[in-house]
């Protein structure tokens, strides 16, 4: 499983309009809430893999919030509420309060790579749902203040009605290949050294393979031939839906685009399982398996099915 994928909640959509189930689950005594503090869990255990969420009872949630802070039903765990709040008002509830020695708070990203795939899961559903809703304050039709509707799955507009949804935004990341060989890129802003698979937002009007034959011809001048899909991955930094597809080049003619990448590179299907055990090779290594460019780049080198 990929990481932020596998969430294991039922979300029970159809109970988030029911205002009255809401509110008697959000003061259920056997309810869980998990505090986000400025879009970052709250980790409790060892300072070794794996920790854990830190999940609250209602009555210690609401000391840490007033009641105006945005409280997300995430779903049921069996016949428990799983509720995520933002606690993002508190100035620095590690250190005072009741939860002052009990854990931290970690950055989403870092913070996944300790814990379960279970518990990243969730860290993924609350953190795009509390960052959407601290993004979307106001209308973007009229400007006018909107309001927290649905137990945080809709906002609306006080003045015009309109009505706004959780956004997902989709990326496209894909893998070109060539034979025995494969297409790493290196961003502008990567640490020195690191190669990942090439990606693009989809635009308006524009399909999943469209888009990876846009993306690969701007960035690196690649003709690309079949594309196939692989696997998907929530990505809440902020919003977006990674999709992983795998692209087969007609020619290993690269030209980089300056404006996007520093640098394109064909790697070896011998060094590339090398870079995903970790190592570095002529300098160069891959994302860990919290990014799906590394399950990508796994499964092509070891020849995998997919
Ligand atoms: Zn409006």
């Amino acid at each position: 499983m990929i990481p932020f994928g596998g969430n294991p909640l039922n979300r029970a959509s159809e109970k988030r309009t029911d205002a009255k189930w809401i509110e008697a689950k959000r003061r259920d005594p056997s309810s869980l809430i998990f505090p986000m503090w400025r879009l970052e869990p709250f980790l409790v255990g060892a300072e070794k893999s794996p920790m854990e969420l830190g999940l609250l009872r209602p009555g210690i949630a609401d000391s840490l919030a007033g009641a105006e802070a945005p409280c997300i039903f995430l779903g049921l765990d069996g016949d428990t509420a799983v509720f995520a709040l933002d606690i993002s008002e508190a100035s620095d509830p590690a250190k005072e309060g009741p939860l002052a020695g009990l854990g931290s708070f970690r950055d989403a990203r870092m913070a996944a790579q300790v814990v379960s795939i279970k518990d990243a899961a969730l860290i993924a559903q609350a953190k795009a749902m509390i960052d959407w809703h601290q993004r979307h304050g106001f209308c973007p039709r009229c400007g006018a203040p909107t309001k927290m509707m649905d137990a945080g799955y809709r906002r609306l507009c006080g003045k015009c009605n309109a009505e706004h949804f959780p956004r997902v935004d989709p990326v496209v990341i894909m893998l070109a290949t060539d034979g025995e060989a494969c297409l790493v890129g290196r961003g502008k802003q990567f640490p020195p050294g690191m190669f990942s698979a090439l990606a693009g937002f989809v635009e308006p009007g524009e399909t999943i393979e469209e888009a990876v034959r846009r993306e690969l011809m701007e960035e690196a001048s690649v003709k690309i031939g079949e594309v196939s899909y692989y696997a998907t991955q929530p990505w809440p930094f902020p919003s977006s839906l990674m999709i992983g597809c795998f692209a087969k080049a007609l020619s290993r003619d690269v030209k980089v685009d300056e404006n996007e990448l520093a640098e394109v590179r064909w790697v070896e299907r011998t060094v590339a399982r090398e870079l995903i055990e970790g190592k570095q090779v002529d300098g160069l290594r891959v994302p860990p398996p919290i990014a799906i460019a590394h399950h990508l780049i796994r499964t092509w080198a070891l020849g995998e099915k997919f």
